[in-house]
């Protein structure tokens, strides 16, 4: 899944995902990809974010829409992700979650990511014409 995430000079903010699913997938699978608040969740008072990983099980925890909830209540995008990630972990009652990886970004344009296992992404911004590479992890 691609996860992208827009906040213009404006401060209008959008979120959109493309994906291929996964492997050998049930004809008519959706997966978490389109689901508002599974695969993406934007609230332009607020901020917004996308997944990626294991969707039938993402799906089962809307942590998209729970990202920013928690970024709605003033915690940073990256704060919003961990607490998202660890949440999660500790409902499935495993030491380690299943493959996820979440991406936020506030109306502030504060970037954050974390994931269950190394996740590349990149982060642009026009003020400073920069981009940055970056790997979350957990
Ligand atoms: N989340 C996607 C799905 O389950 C797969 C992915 O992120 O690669 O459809």
């Amino acid at each position: 899944t691609i996860g992208l995430i827009a906040l213009d000079l404006m401060g209008n903010i959008t979120v959109g995902v493309s994906t291929s699913g996964v492997p050998f997938k049930s004809p008519g699978r959706v997966g978490d990809s389109p689901l508002p608040g599974s695969g993406l969740y934007a609230d332009h008072t607020v901020g917004a974010a996308a997944a990626t990983g294991d969707g039938d099980k993402i799906m089962c925890y809307c942590p998209s829409f729970h990202v920013v909830q928690l970024m709605r209540q003033g915690f940073s995008p990256k704060e919003a992700c961990r607490r998202v990630l660890a949440d999660i972990t500790q409902r499935t009652g495993q030491d380690k979650c299943f493959e996820i990886g979440l991406i936020a970004l506030n109306t502030k344009g504060e970037v954050g990511a974390v994931s269950s296992v190394e996740f590349p992404y990149t982060s642009w911004t026009q003020k400073a014409d920069s981009v940055e590479r970056q790997i979350s992890s957990p």
